[in-house]
């Protein structure tokens, strides 16, 4: 499996991939080809890529590693450079990056002249197995995450896992998070496979991963309905990572990090309300804690967090919506949670 055909673009793995975006430079006829990438893809990245594709590219856009970054500010700056340099209508902006530039990249040619071709070239596992796959764009605002966006399908995606081995181990686990989701939501027998996983850069776990987000995509492209499935883990995640952003005091918590929290929390949940066995809890507790340290949440931490949870996306008509499982496998949607059960999920996280 090399190629996963979707209904607007394509995912390529590994040998296809050089050539399939140089055919598709070749045959757009763009005017100009331009490729973001941060401080460390533009050193350990970009001369990959530059190998087989330099001939294809005209400029290398800057812009600084990190979520902080990942704000409005730094579109304006990638805006201003893309005027600067002549970019129109007909160029093409290449994401060369994790998520936080996937993420932005997208915007920034989604909103330009009203909408520039983007290609993404994911270079972090949690960007492979999800940020670049399915068309969610967009920056942070204030201290919430992912507020300004929209959905916009890349011209195609690239993957070659090899780029991952000068990612270091924390963030190699951060994706891991995601794709021990992917399990969760769809599949009980990788979620099997995935637990007793020891080298994360695995591209058979790499393509069972981004398959699974795909095809859920491909149902749902703007999360009307089943493509809510992937926000397992996020809702009360997104508002314990927007808390740790929002205070540098604070040891610094990864998007993978904090979700991992969200889906022991939401496994609770899940428990009490959807009747997934204390069995399956325990395990998807035993599994996460044994990859990722335990978070020290104060009472005061819980309060807050609770607090930012009014701001998810995913709130409608001001009620707090999760996805939760059923059991390990099957996922169901739209659930309305009693605001007490959240300082219940956070007790039985510290236990
Ligand atoms: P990231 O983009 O911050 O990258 C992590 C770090 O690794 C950065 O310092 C980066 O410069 C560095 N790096 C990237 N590739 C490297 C490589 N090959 N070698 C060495 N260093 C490298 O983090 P991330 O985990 O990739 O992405 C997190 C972001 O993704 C969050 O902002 C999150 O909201 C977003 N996200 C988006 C979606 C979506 O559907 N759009 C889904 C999940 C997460």
């Amino acid at each position: 499996m090399n190629s996963i055909a979707s209904d607007s673009y394509n995912v390529y793995l590994e040998e296809l991939a050089e050539a399939a975006i140089l055919q598709h430079i070749q045959v757009k006829k763009y005017s100009k080809v331009f490729v973001l990438v941060d401080e460390n893809t533009k050193k350990y990245c970009l001369p990959k890529f530059l190998e087989f594709a330099g001939d294809a590219i005209d400029e290398t856009l800057e812009i600084s590693s990190g979520e902080e970054n990942k704000t409005i500010q730094t579109c304006t700056e990638v805006w201003r450079e893309l005027s600067n340099l002549g970019a129109d209508r007909q160029s093409l902006l290449i994401n060369l990056g994790g998520g936080v530039l996937t993420d932005l990249g997208g915007f920034v040619a989604s909103t330009f002249k009203r909408g520039i071709d983007f290609i993404n070239i994911p270079t972090t596992l949690l960007s492979m197995v999800d940020a670049s796959i399915g068309g969610k764009t967009g920056v942070d605002f204030g201290s919430l995450k992912n507020q300004i966006g929209v959905i916009n399908q890349p011209q195609m995606v690239l993957i070659f896992p090899k780029l991952l081995e000068t990612l270091d181990k924390r963030q190699l686990t951060s994706g891991f998070a995601e794709m021990l989701k992917h399990g969760l939501i769809k599949d009980q027998l990788y979620w099997e496979n995935l637990r007793n996983l020891t080298e994360f850069a695995n591209s058979d776990c790499i393509k069972k991963s981004i398959a699974i987000k795909n095809e859920v995509v491909m149902e749902d492209p703007t999360e009307k309905g089943i493509r809510k499935i992937l926000n397992y883990g996020h809702t009360l995640g997104h508002a314990i990572e927007s808390y740790f952003l929002k205070n540098p005091e604070k040891s610094t918590l990864l998007h993978g990090e904090a979700i991992a929290v969200g889906m022991i929390l939401e496994g609770y949940l899940s428990h009490e309300l959807k009747g997934l066995s204390m069995l399956s809890l325990e395990d998807i507790k035993t599994t996460f804690l044994n990859y990722f340290k335990k978070v020290d949440f104060t009472e005061e931490d819980i309060r807050i967090i609770i607090d930012l949870l009014k701001h998810d996306k995913k709130n409608t008509h001001g009620d707090v919506n999760f996805v939760l499982l059923q059991e390990i496998g099957s996922a169901v949607l739209d659930v309305k949670v009693p605001t007490e059960l959240f300082e219940k999920a956070f007790a039985y996280y510290k236990q």
